[in-house]
């Protein structure tokens, strides 16, 4: 049977299945290439893309992700009596996300009957590693694959990055394969959006960056050796278009009866989805970190299109009605360093006005060229002379590599290699991922 490639524009709608594949009579076609295309005949690139493939979960499903509630339920699908179960459950929880337990037969409190019962119906699988690499200094970074919709479609990939520093350790997350995103200056954003990823992929990467540091507790250090605190959600996609699996997972990894990582260790950023701002705020209640890169709506439709959607002046309302925002738990405004285009000193000054009245600090990142970008990243003077009146009128503005240029990938940027992070990429990831 032929496969060929379609734009979706160009199927009826009422052949259109969401990410999926059409049957026609003669003809199997297969979405691949999709949504970047649709408005090819348009100047303005489009505001999003819709997901292209679905998540097909795994015939035994994993309980990685799920609520207690929802361990629950599905204990009690596979007829565990429901005076067990509340029982049942906490002993999973803490044997998933205390010890990191990798199959059932380790979890020596829970009954051997029980445990073939659970193997049977269950797996406590996360994301599978397929290549790791380690820098010199600890960076690591991770390349996951997790299961795709069908044998047509190509494996489903995201990158996990994990910083070690002398005071904490940071792990930038991924929310998507691909960005539902098109930011110009952004890899990932130029890439197609093949789905949202599960509350248990998200959670997945956490687990598989403890599995691999041996950060999990056990007799010798009950309280795990604590090598990741803290969590960037700065990897591929656009966590608030992910918005359920994105808080589920959350939930989950602040949960201090498991994994136990402190909301404010947590930090999730945005491009500006503003009516999910408010939400993460009253439903998640992590940090909040925004790509703000542009003070001036026209600049800022251009780096980034959502802008259309959600202009300046009501994304900084969002920011100002941020639940729990305050001196001590400060905003943080991201502004990628774009030479010519958004680092003049009249942006600096107009930055410090816009965000008057906000508790704020402004994390300046060195832009991170990728092959066919039209952007430059700023002069390391002007870097600093931004720094500079960023820093005098108040604001925190760490810019935390020593030169500007050549510097590798925002967290998540897929890359196709396996290669060993230099000096400069680490940097520029620590910049990116900086929580304070
Ligand atoms: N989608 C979310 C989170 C992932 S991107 C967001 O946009 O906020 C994490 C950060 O890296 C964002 O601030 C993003 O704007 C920035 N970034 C993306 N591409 C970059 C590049 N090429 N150089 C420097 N920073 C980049
Ligand atoms: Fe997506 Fe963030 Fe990249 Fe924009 S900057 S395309 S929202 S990942």
């Amino acid at each position: 049977m032929p496969t060929i490639n379609v734009v979706v524009g160009t199927l009826p709608p009422s052949l259109v299945s969401y990410g999926g594949q059409v049957a026609l009579p003669t003809l199997r076609i297969r979405f691949n290439i999709l949504c970047e295309l649709m408005t090819l005949s348009s100047s303005v690139a489009p505001l999003e893309k819709v997901p292209l493939e679905t998540y097909v979960p795994p015939a035994k499903p994993s309980l990685i992700g799920l609520s207690r509630t929802e361990i629950a339920d599905r204990l009690g699908e596979i007829g565990v009596a429901s005076a067990q179960r509340k029982m049942r459950t906490q002993q999973l929880w803490h044997w998933m996300y205390v010890r990191g337990a990798k199959a059932f037969d380790e979890m020596t409190s829970i009954s051997k009957e029980m445990r073939a019962q659970l193997e049977q119906h269950f797996t406590v699988d996360r994301p599978e590693v397929v290549a790791e690499q380690v820098s010199n200094d600890g960076t690591r970074k991770w390349l996951l694959r997790l299961p795709s919709g069908d044998g047509f479609q190509k494996a489903h990939e995201v990158e996990c990055v994990y910083i070690p520093e002398t005071d904490r350790g940071t792990l930038c997350v991924s929310s998507q394969v691909g960005c539902t995103l098109n930011c110009s200056f952004c890899h990932t954003g130029t890439q197609r959006l093949v789905r949202n990823l599960t509350a248990g992929e998200i959670v997945g990467q956490i687990m598989v960056a403890r599995d691999r540091l041996n950060d999990w507790a056990d007799r010798e250090t009950p309280t795990g050796s604590r090598l990741v605190t803290n969590v960037v959600m700065m990897g591929m996609g656009e966590p608030l278009y992910n918005f359920d699996a994105v808080r589920d997972a959350l939930l989950i990894v602040a949960d201090n009866e498991g994994v136990g990582i402190s909301r404010r260790r947590i930090t999730l950023s945005t491009s500006g989805v503003v009516p999910n701002i408010i939400r993460t705020g009253d439903e998640i209640g992590v940090m909040l970190a925004i790509s703000l890169h542009a003070v001036r709506d026209e600049l800022r439709n251009e780096l980034v299109p959502l802008n259309r959607k959600y202009p300046i002046a009501e994304l900084l309302q969002a920011c100002r009605d941020y639940p729990g925002s305050s001196n001590a738990r400060r905003i943080t405004f991201e502004y990628v360093m774009l030479k010519g285009i958004n680092d003049s000193m009249d942006d600096a000054k107009l930055l410090v006005k816009l965000l008057k009245g906000i508790p704020a600090k402004i994390n300046l990142i060195p832009f991170n060229p990728w092959p066919g970008t039209k952007y430059e990243c700023s002069d390391w003077e002007q870097i600093e002379k931004f720094s500079e009146y960023i820093f005098n009128a108040g604001y925190s503005s760490p810019v935390r590599t020593p030169r500007g240029r050549d510097i590798l990938a925002a967290c998540g940027q897929l890359k196709s290699e396996t290669e060993k992070l230099s000096v400069r990429e680490r940097e520029a990831l620590r910049a990116m991922a900086m929580t304070d």
